[in-house]
């Protein structure tokens, strides 16, 4: 248990990307008390340049005895972008863990570049990948220093650049002190989606080969969600990107969208290909109208093209 006896390893694991996202005080006290069982065996030298290709090969992960993964088989190339809908408790967040070894699978393999992702340098592994998660995590500092967090070399032309693109520089610059406003716990309260915004500039500065979104626009207007779609298209071009959402508008561009349901993917195709099978995909499609959990807010017109 290498993490327990190397607290400086613990500290620079728990500075990772995966704790930088973490919600609350509480999760990384629970993660402190919770026996470390990633072990860092590092069977090749990983000097190599992330390229993105993923590949899980017959995946299955249980949490204790709950089996929450169910022999997952998909490929994706580099550059490539994967949506993964399905209901809550469908698994789709803990698939995205498995990639940055939040968690180890319980059996069969994640492959990054073709090798299993155990084989990769931990450290590698993960400043390779950005990950943007439902509950963002911001520090007690400024809107830049939170932005430039993982990166602080970066010019507030950097800063304001991947802020540009988040969709975030506009309500930034009309805060009275812009980019040197305090947020976090005692600084100004910013709502879910601007919060969203700021998460998802700094994971865009990190300019990762690897990309996960977990409903990362949810809490955003259908309007700001189409302007930073927009931008992400150009700037995913060359990086692997996993979007989880609720909304099919979301992933109906990705080159492969995943169905998941129980631990399993019961569809998986393009948007198209889904449509046109007239299962689960359409008919959460028609009937929902393209809002996974029914949350219908009249915002969410889908049409069909
Ligand atoms: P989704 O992202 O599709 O909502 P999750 O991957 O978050 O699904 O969760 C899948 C299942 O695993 C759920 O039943 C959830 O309760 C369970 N689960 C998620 N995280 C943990 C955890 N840390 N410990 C135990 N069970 C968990």
């Amino acid at each position: 248990i290498w993490a327990l006896n190397n607290p400086m390893r613990m500290a620079g694991w728990l500075l990772n990307d995966v704790q930088r996202f973490i919600a609350s005080a509480e999760k990384i006290e629970d993660l402190l008390n919770t026996k470390p069982e990633i072990i860092n065996e590092v069977k090749q030298s990983n000097i190599r340049h992330m390229n993105g290709g993923v590949e899980f090969n017959q995946v299955s992960f249980s949490y204790g005895d709950e089996q929450v993964l169910k022999d997952i088989s998909f490929k994706v190339f580099p550059g490539q972008t994967v949506g993964i809908i399905g209901p809550t408790g469908a698994g789709k967040s803990t698939l995205v863990n498995l990639l940055s070894r939040f968690y180890d699978t319980t059996s069969g393999a994640v492959n990054v570049d073709g090798l299993n992702v155990r084989d990769w340098e931990i450290s590698k592994l993960r400043d390779s990948m950005a990950m943007v998660m439902q509950d963002i995590f911001l520090f007690s500092d400024t809107i830049e220093g939170n932005i430039a967090y993982g990166n602080p070399d970066a010019s507030l032309e950097l800063v304001q650049a991947a802020a540009k693109m988040a969709e975030a520089h506009d309500f930034i610059t009309a805060l009275p002190e812009g980019y040197d406003t305090i947020i976090g716990e005692r600084g100004v309260g910013l709502s879910g989606g601007q919060r969203q915004r700021i998460a998802l500039a700094r994971a865009i500065l990190k300019n990762p080969s690897v990309l996960i979104l977990d409903d990362t626009t949810s809490a955003v207007d259908m309007e700001t969600e189409l302007r930073i779609q927009r931008t992400l298209k150009s700037l995913l071009k060359d990086k692997t990107c996993f979007i989880i959402a609720h909304r099919i508008s979301s992933v109906k561009e990705a080159d492969l969208i995943l169905v998941m349901e129980n631990g399993q993917i019961i569809e998986r195709g393009k948007h198209k290909e889904l449509l046109a099978k007239k299962g689960y995909y359409y008919k959460v499609f028609m009937n929902q109208n393209g809002n996974f959990d029914g949350q219908h807010n009249g915002e969410d017109v889908i049409y069909l093209n």
